[in-house]
């Protein structure tokens, strides 16, 4: 009796498997066609200025058009990507469109804002991506230094010495670097010392109940003041209350980014706000 239970279990996990593979597989390929076919977009969001209220940054979010699964969000498709190698193309497509498209608004006369662009830690194992880099800046006209390029802190943990080269080459090149994620991977500040990096991205989990937990307020105090020390910038990551914000501004957090000032949006839906520079301290800050 216990047997044929076993076999059925087998079975039925077998059944399980293979419709988990299938999954996989179509996905996995249904992926490598858009990346043939470019079937991304990019959504920007504005990193925002706490004192004056300007635009100083877009972060570049990818985002996967289906026609029948609708658009496909990062969270969703980057880690397959990031497993079958297909990351490297669709990094440099990402760099690439954010470059283009930075260029493009400073062409049109707006007032020059960096363009942060998140990277894989397959990207940086690639022995091409430097050239990659120095390539596409090159093509699309783009001053370096309006260029950066975000690693989450996880990443940076698991640090070679040939990550940190390349960190300072980009950093030669005059790309700035942030350290995004920030507060969730337990690093330790001998390191950071030794990154040539400019911005640390709080977590929007320490921010989500800062009003309301001490201890989160604490955590992002901490790390505020360290920052300063260090002489790197910060940036709140998921500011969504004027009780957010108006703490974060208390506390000497100088940038902030999230859904209170703009959800990641379309180019077009961004230019506008991009002309009106006050935007915040006009109808909101202040
Ligand atoms: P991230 O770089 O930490 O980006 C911030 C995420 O938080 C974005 O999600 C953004 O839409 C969301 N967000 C922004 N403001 C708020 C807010 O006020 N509240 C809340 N709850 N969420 C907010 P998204 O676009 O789904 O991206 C998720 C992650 O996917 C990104 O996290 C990043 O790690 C990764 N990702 C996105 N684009 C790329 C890309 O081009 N390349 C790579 N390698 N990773 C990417
Ligand atoms: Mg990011
Ligand atoms: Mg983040
Ligand atoms: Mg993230």
């Amino acid at each position: 009796h216990g047997k044929g239970l076993g076999k059925n279990t087998y079975q039925y996990f077998t059944a399980q498997m293979n419709i988990a593979v299938k999954r996989r597989m179509t996905l996995e390929s249904a992926l490598r066609r858009a990346v043939m076919q470019k079937d991304f977009v990019l959504h920007y969001q504005p990193q925002v200025n706490l004192e004056t209220g300007e635009i100083i940054a877009l972060e570049a979010l990818v985002r996967w058009k289906t026609e029948d699964s609708g658009t496909v969000m990062p969270g969703d498709f980057i880690p397959l990507a990031e497993e079958t190698g297909l990351i490297n193309e669709i990094g440099e497509w990402v760099l690439r469109e954010g470059c283009r498209q930075a260029r493009e608004w400073q062409d049109q006369g707006l007032a020059p804002r960096r363009m942060a662009i998140n990277l894989s830690a397959r990207q940086f194992s690639d022995k091409a991506f430097l050239d990659m880099v120095t390539r596409v800046l090159a093509d699309t006209r783009l001053d370096p230094s309006l260029l950066e390029l975000e690693i989450t802190e996880s990443q940076v943990m698991r640090q070679t010495e040939g990550m940190i080269m390349l960190l300072n080459r980009l950093s030669e090149m005059g790309i700035h670097l942030a350290i995004d994620d920030f507060g969730t991977g337990y690093s330790s500040l001998s390191y950071l010392k030794r990154l040539p990096i400019q911005k640390l991205k709080i977590d929007q989990s320490f921010i989500r109940d800062i009003t309301v937990d001490p201890n989160d307020t604490a955590i992002v105090v901490a790390i505020i003041n360290m920052a300063k020390s260090l002489d790197l910038e910060t940036i709140a990551e998921g500011v969504e209350t004027a009780g957010q914000l108006a703490l974060l501004r208390s506390k000497g957090c100088r940038i902030g980014q999230g859904f209170y000032f703009s959800a990641p949006v379309r180019a077009e839906q961004i230019y506008p706000l991009l002309r009106q520079n006050n935007l915040y301290v006009q109808s909101q800050v202040r």
